[in-house]
């Protein structure tokens, strides 16, 4: 048999150093660049060099690229599907070493040296030497170099199982890069004949809470949506402020009742999504001026198990009506104790209602320019650009100010969760019972990824259609920004996530466990996967 190139522990981690030299920071030329330098170092591989069409780089956006790998059997249909994405955070943490962010051998020599500037609990892990540091190291470079390890063996061993690398960008920003590869997921499984048996991201395990050591795989991916507001007020003058109702003031009735509201927090198989909170609560008027300000918005982070966009809307709705009543009672008792006239109530709708509105007043021609008109402005991200389009709408359609316009801002990931699928307890159980046997590691099961992954873009199940109300509500819909929800649910296989332990993902002590990272858990999954087609008769038969 050949000899493998990434065989062996200390080989994988060479490679991961080298794979995290490459920076590949979100929207940065690294980025663009990556995925070409993975291509190149698959192209070593025996397998590829004599199966050139099996390795091929597809489109996503902004000149940036998803790969995917394909090892085929023969005679196999089933199908892995091995999932992780090669884009990191920043690194400007790092300081005046940030240029060793990128070389984790150098960058975890030189901390020992700057010891007093680590937290105690990285103070410890660094001097005890199972740890090495960088950016990318766990989040997710090494899922990665696994997965490469893995069709490297595949292919030299001919494994009786097809198993499909697939590495995107963008997961850190807005998973462009699985956005859309779902729908070339579904082109390949037509060209090659595969049948997706499980999507398997590599993922690093997140302490579950501050100082968590246990090591989890995880059957589920929690889903996330941003519920907003643009808040229309009426405009005024300073010296007579009780002739209009200025914007922040109507907002910050729905910033109270939002923040921490225990009706947005779900709590599935005794599991518990982190309350919602405030992520920008802003006024969009541009400068300094004596007038009132009678345009903001609010960008809300709500974490989902089982719920639906539908069902969030719903919710974010009855909050806002309360929160519309409280605001309008507030600022007649000033108009009563003053004795001046009140302007007209604080009115809720949903984004929808102000569109439906706006083409039977203008024509949905009219829409379409705004749209396309805001569109343009390529130095506002899909957050402004849904608040611009909302507001561009609300000024034309004055007659009903003032108002709050409920809608959703990008990116959504729909919740995901196989712990019920009879695979993922037979992968869950085997790397249980080997993790404790062959490493002496003991291995907890957390029914929803709690760091937001990729997987939420498979697997998609949704009977009641609950996305529709997201389409419809976000302003950007179709341009862009969109969901492929058709394709996602026609990708009907289990989800389930292994990956290495690290710590501190997305601060400058991000760092993995060596041990953990290139010797316990490649082998787990290796060892689940043939049990998997030990199992399974994953050759088909001949008729
Ligand atoms: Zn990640």
């Amino acid at each position: 048999m050949e000899q493998l190139m990434w065989g062996t522990p200390e080989a994988l981690r060479r490679l991961l150093c080298e794979v995290v030299s490459w920076k590949s920071m979100t929207l940065t030329e690294g980025e663009r660049e990556f995925p070409l330098k993975v291509r190149a170092k698959l192209q070593e591989l025996a397998y590829y060099k004599e199966n050139p069409n099996f390795l091929s780089l597809h489109d996503v956006d902004l000149d940036r690229h998803f790969l995917t790998a394909l090892y085929k059997h023969p005679d196999a249909l089933e199908t892995i599907v091995l999932i992780s994405h090669f884009d990191t955070v920043n690194t400007e943490e790092y300081g005046d070493i940030e240029e060793f962010a990128y070389q984790p051998e150098e960058l975890t020599k030189l901390l020992l040296s700057r010891m007093d500037e680590l937290p105690e609990n990285a103070q410890q892990d660094l001097k005890s030497g199972e740890y090495l540091f960088g950016r990318g190291t766990m989040d997710m470079k090494m899922g990665l170099v696994m997965h490469m390890g893995l069709i490297e063996k595949a292919a030299a061993e001919q494994w009786p199982i097809n198993l499909l690398l697939l590495t995107v960008p963008d997961e850190e920003v807005n998973s462009a890069g699985m956005r859309a590869a779902v729908t070339k997921l579904l082109e390949l499984k037509e060209v090659h004949q595969l049948s997706y048996s499980l999507f398997l991201n590599g993922e690093p395990v997140f302490s579950q809470e501050p100082g968590d050591r246990n090591y989890y795989v995880y059957s589920g991916s929690i889903g996330k949506i941003m519920p907003s507001a643009l808040f229309y007020g009426k405009e005024t003058h300073v010296g007579e402020p009780l002739s209009g109702i200025t914007a922040p003031y109507i907002a910050s009735f729905l910033t109270q009742r939002m923040e921490w509201n225990q009706s947005l927090q779900e709590t599935v198989k005794g599991e518990t999504t982190p309350l919602p909170v405030t992520l920008q609560q802003k006024d969009l008027k541009l400068e300094y001026s004596v007038q009132t300000p009678y345009r903001a918005a609010a960008l809300y982070n709500v974490f989902l198990m089982e719920r639906n966009a539908d069902e969030i809307m719903r919710i974010f709705e009855t909050v806002a009506a309360d929160a519309a009543r409280a605001c309008n009672l507030a600022y007649r008792e000033v108009c009563k104790a003053q004795a001046v006239d009140a302007i007209r109530e604080v009115r809720v709708m949903r984004y929808e209602d102000l569109q439906d509105h706006a083409i039977h007043k203008f024509g949905p021609d009219f829409v379409e320019e705004v749209k396309a008109a805001v569109n343009k402005h390529a130095e506002w991200d899909d957050r402004e650009k849904s608040f611009r389009i909302a507001d561009t709408l609300m000024i034309e359609c004055q007659e009903l100010a003032p108002a709050m316009v409920l809608l959703f801002a990008p990116p959504y990931y729909p919740a995901v969760n196989s712990s019920a699928n009879a695979l993922v307890k037979q992968c869950v159980e085997y790397v249980k019972k080997q993790g404790l046997q062959q490493f002496g590691l003991d291995v907890g099961q957390v029914h929803y990824f709690n760091g937001i992954s990729d997987l939420s873009y498979v697997n998609y199940q949704d009977l009641e259609e609950g996305w529709t109300a997201f389409k419809a509500n976000t302003p950007v819909w179709g341009r862009s920004y969109s969901i492929p929800f058709d394709a996602m649910a026609k990708l009907q296989a289990p989800v389930l996530n292994v990956g290495p332990f690290g710590k501190d993902a997305h601060k400058r002590t991000e760092r993995l466990h060596i041990k953990n990272a290139f010797e316990e858990v490649p082998a787990l999954v290796e060892g689940m996967i043939r049990e998997f087609f030990r199992n399974e008769s994953t050759i088909a038969t001949c008729e």
